[in-house]
């Protein structure tokens, strides 16, 4: 099959023909791909930012899969060959108390993500350890469309859920950056916390894009003043939370400036910023409850599949692209010159 192997970090990847995954045995299941989205945590593993999760090289990465069934163990009961799939990419254990509550993502003995430290969808085929981790689609819908839900459209989710107990309609959210996790982020900003919303992106276009998925306001990141901005927008007092979908220093201190005492910060993006909470010299630190927030569960990727098919949550657009432009496609992330979501068809 083809598949495009990450030699060692900080090397473009290459397409090469490889061995189909083995036959499925158990409750495994292997998927023909029809398409896999691509994340801006793909582009930090792939340079060795994200060194929590080792893969052992060569390494087939992507976590947002979509595909159908071509083969299923023989303990496999809710599937069949052919049923269109999206798969949720976290595993944890299996066994320990978070394990078993549906908590995987808080499994501290063994994560095995698929795409992340054990093969993923950039290529024709892959294996999926068990059919749990995957979710059937209703007939007619393509994977393909499909794939995106699995993180771009849960992660928002994800950290919006833990943001609800902060919501004041009072005050406004923030939500810093507006990429395709933040695209989905304002949308669940807009239906479940009746505050005003303040996004900020760097570029004009998705600052744009912006107040057309519910932000009210729209701040450009590279301004000097943006922290006077944004408090301006909050009577002074500041933000009730703030949702960084970027997570560069600049943006988790921005998060850190302005949001008010008692507040939340929930920082998903992965730019290897690090809040720097200062109690001693600001006194909104004391109560401010600040968290990374990492994916979503499977139960909440059924919520959002839920509520996308009921036309809750639109879908964001999808730019498809040949497997073979992998690399261009990486370069494109880094460099934030892409709209909507990217998938990959291999
Ligand atoms: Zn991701
Ligand atoms: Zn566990």
């Amino acid at each position: 099959m083809k598949a495009a192997l990450l030699l060692a970090h900080g090397m473009p990847l290459v397409i090469e023909q490889i061995p189909l995954p083995p036959p499925p045995k158990g409750s495994e299941v292997v998927l023909r791909v029809d398409g896999c989205g691509i994340c801006g945590s793909d582009v930090h593993l792939a340079r060795g930012n994200f060194p929590y999760f080792p893969p052992s090289f060569p390494h087939i990465m992507g976590h947002e899969i979509g595909g159908y069934v071509y083969e299923v163990g023989d303990q496999v009961k809710g599937l069949a060959v052919g049923d269109p799939v999206v798969v949720w990419a976290g595993g944890g254990c299996g066994t320990c108390s978070f394990c078993i509550s549906g908590r995987e993502l808080n499994c501290t003995k063994e994560h095995r993500w698929a795409g992340s430290n054990i093969p993923g969808g950039y290529a024709e085929y892959v294996l999926i350890e068990h059919e749990r981790w995957i979710v059937k689609l209703k007939p007619g819908m393509r994977p393909r469309d499909a794939a995106p839900f699995t993180d771009a459209a849960i992660t928002g989710y994800g950290s919006v859920r833990k943001a609800i107990r902060h919501f004041d309609p009072e005050f406004p959210v923030l939500a810093l950056g507006i990429g395709a996790i933040g695209t989905y982020g304002l949308q669940y900003l807009k239906t479940m916390s009746g505050c005003r919303i303040i996004a900020v992106d760097v570029t004009p276009e998705k600052r744009a894009a912006a107040l057309e998925w519910g932000a009210d306001h729209a701040l450009n990141g590279e301004s000097d003043m943006l922290v006077d901005e944004i408090m301006a927008l909050s009577d002074g007092e500041g933000v009730c939370a703030a949702l960084d979908f970027v997570g560069t220093q600049k943006t988790i201190d921005t998060a850190l400036a302005v949001t008010r005492a008692d507040g939340g910060i929930f920082q998903t993006g992965m730019a290897g910023g690090i809040a720097h909470v200062d109690g001693t010299n600001d006194p909104r630190h004391w109560s401010v409850d600040v968290q990374f927030s990492l994916g979503a569960t499977l139960k909440q990727l059924r919520e959002v599949m839920a509520m996308v098919q009921a036309g809750r949550i639109k879908p964001i657009p999808i730019d498809f692209r040949p497997l073979e432009e992998i690399n261009e496609v990486h370069a494109d992330m880094h460099a934030n010159r892409t709209r909507g979501r990217i998938v990959v068809i291999p």
